[in-house]
């Protein structure tokens, strides 16, 4: 069978890591969640100081990007990769709320982009690789053989996260998800490089309204109609 890329970009709680760790397990291909990396930078600004309540110091942030390491490391009891900043694994903190509250305007930095984009186009030169983001489409891999742009209301999606949230025993208010939810569309979708944008090739995806089963039975036949 033929190796192929696959781009899943979307709005943010759209569910594609899940869907995406599903169809590379499927599949036996990689997965990168490409998301993990803008939120451990992101964490790496928050830590030093360089992005917080009132804070802001972005060039601070761009003069020390050469000194962090990103790392994604498989673990086998949970049967996914979980991301280490500079050999710190850091899976359970970058998917705070406080994270998500900066993690957009930390993505907005073309200096960010650039590095972390660099890193996601190497770690697809052998294909065989399932990708979530959202820009791998149209940027990262505008030649992936598939591309899916997921979809879905602001109010399901934030839904979703703030159960997640709270699974994970973090205090949370569901209008603050909502909150977040639209304003990292809106910055997503209106930064000057590489905004969020569904790729002309790319097949939409609304899951509003469509179980875990669906989704994936649905995308793994657009995979197996294109390798078989
Ligand atoms: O996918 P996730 O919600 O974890 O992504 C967190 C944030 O990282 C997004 O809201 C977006 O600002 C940024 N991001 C990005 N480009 C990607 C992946 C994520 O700008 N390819």
């Amino acid at each position: 069978m033929k190796k192929i890329t696959i781009a899943i970009d979307g709005y943010s709680s759209t569910g594609k890591s899940t869907i995406a760790k599903q169809l590379a397990k499927a599949l036996d291909y990689i997965y990168v969640d490409t998301g993990a990396m803008y939120r451990a930078v992101t964490l790496f600004a928050m830590r030093n100081g360089f992005i917080g309540k009132g804070q802001e110091n972005t060039q601070a942030l761009i003069k020390l990007l050469p000194r962090i390491k990103l790392l994604f490391k498989y673990n086998k009891d949970l049967g996914f990769s979980e991301m280490y900043l500079n050999g710190e694994n850091v899976e359970k903190e970058i998917r705070s709320l406080e994270v998500s509250k900066y993690v957009s305007r930390v993505a907005e930095l073309e200096q960010v982009r650039h590095m972390l984009v660099d890193m996601q186009k190497k770690m697809g030169l052998e294909k065989g690789i399932v990708m979530d983001g959202r820009d791998i489409g149209t940027v990262v891999f505008p030649d992936a053989e598939l591309k899916i742009f997921m979809t879905a209301s602001p109010e399901k999606r934030a839904h979703r996260r703030y159960k997640e949230l709270l699974d994970k025993g973090e205090e949370v208010e569901y209008e603050d998800v909502l909150k977040n939810v639209r304003y990292r569309d809106d910055i997503d979708s209106n930064r000057e490089f590489s905004p969020l944008r569904q790729a002309k090739d790319a097949i939409p995806f609304d899951n509003s309204d469509m179980g875990l089963e669906e989704q994936f039975e649905r995308m793994y036949n657009y995979a197996l109609r294109i390798i078989e």
